[in-house]
């Protein structure tokens, strides 16, 4: 039996370039498969999208027998597309993508070549990136910087984003023992282990329409990822409560020796800045505990991380 390239595709209110992404992206599987002989899968995962991107999604399924489509019942977002778009997968090599065209479908031949050496992670690594302005070259710089810190042993590679390839056990390992609610699936690639590369490509400008990701959300992915892979910032207290009693110390001493000069200062400003400065630290702690507090609230809740409206592809629809 020849093998199977699965191509994962989150949609996510993308109308304005569905069409560009499909028209462009076919041809080069097609080749791909003559080239390689791999056959191709091309999935779609409707992220509940609120624009006409559903519409075009079945038109193509209804006339290509290689895309299904995975029609999610409300919007969960980026990662938990991909996961639905891995389970559904039953390719030996599976590559997820956007599906804006930043991720070009011309690096798929250089991935099955890297599957066919064996390899089961592949990472591909961003080397320029043409939508992105200096604030978020630096804030996803520094977010690496930070990650890699305080994670202890486990790595991430910089650059890397969620345009990557797992072989098929890979892919098993993810759909039995990583349904976890809160969690950052491009270090959980990076790190079940197995033999890992890494390929590089040149991220393109969007092709139609706006990114969905905005501060916000990228503040909650970075916090996410590193509450879900450190627990340095749980540790922090104590590290702040020892810098808070050794100046604590010092002020006494230095207090002491005011009194015995006859020079006692008004103590009005070193109690406000006293007072500030430990309910900061108190507070930025607690903000941290409540943040574990509510991946493990998340977590006991175990709800599910997708709900599926329906599955569609060439023989029809079959409603979840
Ligand atoms: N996406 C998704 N669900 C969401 C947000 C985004 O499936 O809630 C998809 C989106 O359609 C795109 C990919 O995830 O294919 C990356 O999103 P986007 O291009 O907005 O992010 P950026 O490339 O700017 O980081
Ligand atoms: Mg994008």
């Amino acid at each position: 039996m020849g093998k199977k390239i699965s191509i994962v595709v989150s949609v996510y209110n993308e109308e304005l370039g569905l069409q560009q992404f499909y028209d462009h992206t076919t041809p080069i599987l097609q080749k791909a498969s003559q080239d390689t002989g791999w056959d191709y899968q091309l999935i779609f995962v409707n992220d509940g999208s609120r624009d006409g991107s559903l519409d075009l999604l079945k038109e193509f399924a209804s006339q290509d027998e290689k895309v299904a489509v995975v029609n999610f019942a409300a919007n969960r977002g980026h990662e938990a597309a991909m996961i639905a778009g891995i389970d559904y997968a039953d390719g030996d090599g599976i590559v997820c993508m956007d599906a804006d065209l930043q991720h070009p479908p011309e690096a798929i031949p250089g991935i099955i070549e890297k599957f066919n050496q064996g390899y089961d992670v592949i990472s591909m690594i961003r080397t320029a990136r043409a939508d992105a302005g200096i604030f978020k070259r630096i804030t996803s710089a520094a977010f690496y910087v930070v990650m890699n810190k305080l994670s202890g042993k486990t790595k991430f590679e910089n650059n890397s984003s969620d345009f990557f390839a797992i072989s098929a056990r890979v892919a098993k390992v993810l759909r039995q023992d990583y349904r976890e609610r809160v969690r950052f699936l491009r270090g959980y690639v990076q790190n079940v282990g197995f033999k890992k590369t890494t390929l590089e490509f040149e991220a393109q400008a969007r092709v139609a329409g706006e990114s969905n990701y905005n501060i916000k959300s990228l503040v909650k992915l970075s916090l996410n990822a590193i509450c879900n892979f450190s627990d340095a910032p749980l540790k922090m207290g104590i590290y702040a409560g020892l810098l808070s009693i050794f100046a604590a110390v010092i002020l006494l001493i230095y207090s002491i020796v005011q009194y015995f000069l006859g020079t006692a200062p008004d103590g009005y400003s070193t109690i406000i800045v006293v007072l500030c400065v430990m309910f900061g630290v108190l507070f930025i702690i607690l903000g941290f505990i409540s943040e574990y507090l509510a991946i493990i609230f998340a977590e006991v809740k175990s709800r599910p991380i997708y709900v599926l409206d329906s599955i569609i592809t060439k023989d029809g629809e079959e409603l979840k």
